[in-house]
């Protein structure tokens, strides 16, 4: 088998996985484990401890990783965006060949990826590795990075380590990016007292008072819109602030007792992740007359800044298809990853713009190129 022909079989069986991010990823990590122990590597689990179906794949060679950082991880996501309502050409769970493209869900974010990774591995003499190779197939990347959270979570408590240089394969048409912002989302609880209509008085209408709260987020995001970072990678250096639902009230006779509103923010590359949640709640105290609220943070998706001039940008950038460094727009499980202390980069075959879309596709050259880089960094940085 050519490499082409091989990374074509791999790919239209990882494809043929439907891993959309409500369902398991169990068979498609079995795949992965397979491949990864008939590569020569060893390979270990990590079980979601709060969901069934739900792993991460470690798939390691060489010696284990020391403090120098030494070696090289390699990380993708094993699942995938839902397909429903997108007006798809052909079965996007079934691997399609158009014009030297594959299409198919996942072909660029980023099964693809990892195929190619697969067909660089067998090109090489896996067990002659002299420094350490990892390799981290996350799950629930597309919802907010939570398998590598969780991974992260419990290697942090049992003082385990990986390789610092960290390539994160994500769909970056071969560009090298370096930062990205995070995503914070947050629920703010309104509480008033219920009333009949016709006795306004002796109700606090918890809608009305979400209001006020919503005219406060309003100013806090044009606040943070004026404070642009010093960022030249960023295309909007700046935190940018969505007020994305609320709920509240339940019959037009009756004043309102509650109202929820979820918000979420992005906080920038290197900025601690709960500043501007602080800044809000600073504002909302201060209102008179003061509102009743609760607030929460549901869920913090880290931002991710690798410092420019790593070795592995070094080794990244005569692959490049732009000099230096830029920023993705979309958060990656780099940012996770970055509190083991590794240093991801994110660079990888196939365009974002295509990939989360109907008729997503990956050129068949990327992935054959992807291949040739995969190898050419394991060669350099662990042989
Ligand atoms: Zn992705």
């Amino acid at each position: 088998m050519t490499v082409i022909q091989e990374i074509q079989a791999d790919l239209a069986e990882m494809v043929g996985f439907p891993t959309v991010s409500n369902r398991p990823v169990t068979e498609l990590a079995a795949h992965l484990a397979q491949r990864a122990e008939d590569l020569g590597l060893r390979v270990e689990r990590f079980d979601d401890p709060d969901q069934d179906g739900k792993c991460t794949v470690i798939a390691v060679a060489g010696p284990g990783p020391g403090p120098d950082g030494e070696g090289l991880t390699i990380t993708g996501h094993m699942d995938v965006v839902p397909t429903e309502g997108q007006p798809w050409s052909s079965d996007p769970f079934a691997l399609t060949e158009r014009d030297g493209r594959l299409y198919g869900r996942g072909t660029a974010d980023m099964k693809g990826f990892l195929a190619s990774t697969h067909a660089a591995l067998a090109r090489i003499p896996v067990a002659r590795l002299r420094r350490p190779l990892a390799l981290v197939w996350t799950h629930d990347e597309e919802i907010g990075c939570l398998g590598s959270a969780k991974l992260v979570e419990a290697w942090r408590r049992d003082g385990r380590i990986l390789p610092r240089a960290c390539l994160v394969g994500e769909p970056t048409d071969f560009r090298i990016l370096r930062m990205h912002p995070g995503h914070v989302a947050v629920e703010l609880e309104l509480s008033g007292v219920a009333a009949h209509s016709s006795r306004p008085d002796l109700g606090v209408n918890a809608i009305e008072a979400a209001a006020r709260v919503v005219e406060q987020i309003r100013q806090l995001a044009e606040e943070l819109r004026s404070e642009r970072a010093d960022l030249p990678e960023l295309e909007r250096p700046f935190v940018a602030v969505n007020v994305a639902r609320i709920e509240g009230g339940s019959a037009v006779n009756i004043v309102p007792d509650r109202c929820v509103i979820t918000m979420g923010y992005r906080p920038l590359p290197g900025m601690e992740p709960t500043e501007p949640w602080s800044r809000l709640l600073e504002r909302l105290e201060r209102l008179d007359p003061p509102v009743q609220l609760e607030g929460r943070i549901q869920r913090i998706t880290p931002s991710m800044l690798t410092p420019e001039g790593t070795r592995l940008q070094a080794q990244l950038a005569p692959h490049a298809s732009a000099p230096g460094c830029g920023a993705a727009g979309f958060a990656t499980d780099g940012g996770n990853l970055a509190a083991l202390g590794l240093q991801p980069l994110v660079f990888g075959p196939g365009s974002i713009d295509v990939a989360h879309k109907a008729d997503e596709h990956v050129s068949i050259d990327a992935l054959a190129k992807a291949t040739d880089v995969v190898g050419a960094l394991i060669q350099g940085r662990c042989l």
